[in-house]
């Protein structure tokens, strides 16, 4: 049985994958799905186990480049309406693992609930959030995540309580396939106020990073007690060029993506970057943009 027969209504082949990415670049998927349903998904994520094909969990794309080769295996993007629910409980905000982080963010803030406001405008869904623990200096996800409903490789669903959640700096425990639900337990605060709050963090991240271009996020993660920023800016490397990628003159922890840029141009530019900060100040950066 091949991976597609009975699912020719989601699966498509060869779907390009550049336009489901911040970046725009990349080749196809070998296999692309967007589900409608959770038994749709699951059904899905147990024949790719049976069929050994490997499957992947796209959100927003707003922290990924995509080769230009493409991703071989499955892609799978929870899009539809069953996988982008939010709703107020008591306390806590309940949200798809394919909902817009924004407009959790901004759910939260109108319901008098305080904590997530400091993520207003980070792009990305509730899914990839959780999945990198995305953040700012001011907080991240995973410090408000009380539980996760994941799917796993197998296709078992599982819960994911409090205790068995571990985040990190731009990282989480959570490596199950597909994160399908989460509950953050947040605090009451009153909204007014609260929607201040988020104006003033969405005005700061504003004005910190690249806006309207082509990019991903932050390129490297920062290393202990410094910024990838601030290093790649010492080292000179602020307006750099490889092809169409050149590093951003406003953050130089991006990279942008000009028109007739290639990934391979992006890629290439990475590893100038990296070995450039490496000769000069002796610091291995490590990738905070995923690859595919
Ligand atoms: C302009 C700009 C500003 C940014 N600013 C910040 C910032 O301040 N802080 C920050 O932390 N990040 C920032 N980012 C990076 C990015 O927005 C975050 O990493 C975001 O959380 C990624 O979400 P996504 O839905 O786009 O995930 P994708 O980029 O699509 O995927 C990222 C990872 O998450 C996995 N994933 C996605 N959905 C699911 C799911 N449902 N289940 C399981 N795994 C899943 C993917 O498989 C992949 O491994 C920024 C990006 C841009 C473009």
């Amino acid at each position: 049985m091949s991976l597609m027969s009975g699912f020719e209504k989601i699966v498509r082949q060869g779907e390009p994958l550049a336009m489901y990415t911040w970046f725009q670049l990349g080749g196809p998927a070998e296999y692309f799905a967007e589900p409608e349903t959770v038994d749709e998904l699951i059904a899905l994520v147990r024949r790719c186990h049976e069929e050994k094909v490997p499957a992947r969990l796209l959100g927003q794309g707003s922290n990924i480049l995509v080769r230009d080769e493409g991703a071989p295996g499955l892609v799978i993007r929870l899009a539809a309406p069953a996988f982008c629910e939010i709703r107020v409980e008591g306390r806590s905000i309940v949200a798809g693992g394919g909902a817009l982080l924004g407009r959790v963010v901004t759910t939260a803030v109108h319901g008098g609930l305080a904590g997530l406001e400091t993520l207003i405008g980070i792009p990305g869904t509730v899914g990839g959030a959780l999945h990198g623990n995305a953040g700012t200096r001011g907080g991240n996800i995973g410090q408000w995540t009380l539980q996760a409903t994941v799917v796993t490789a197998s296709g078992e669903v599982c819960q994911r309580g409090n205790d068995e959640l571990i985040f990190g700096y731009r990282e989480s425990s959570l490596d199950d396939l597909a994160i399908l639900e989460v509950r953050c337990d947040l605090e009451e605060d009153d909204p007014r106020q609260l929607a201040q709050r988020m104006q003033r963090h969405w005005i700061a991240k504003k004005a910190s990073q690249p806006m309207g271009h082509q990019c991903a996020g932050c390129v490297f993660k920062n290393p202990r007690g410094s910024s990838a920023g601030e290093l790649i800016d010492r080292a000179g490397l602020k307006g750099t060029r490889i092809g169409g990628a050149v590093v951003s003159d406003r953050h130089a922890n991006f990279i942008i993506a000009e028109p007739e840029c290639t990934s391979q141009d992006v890629l290439r530019l990475i590893e100038l970057v990296r070995s450039q900060v490496h000769d000069r100040m002796g610091i291995e950066l490590k990738l905070e943009l995923e690859v595919w």
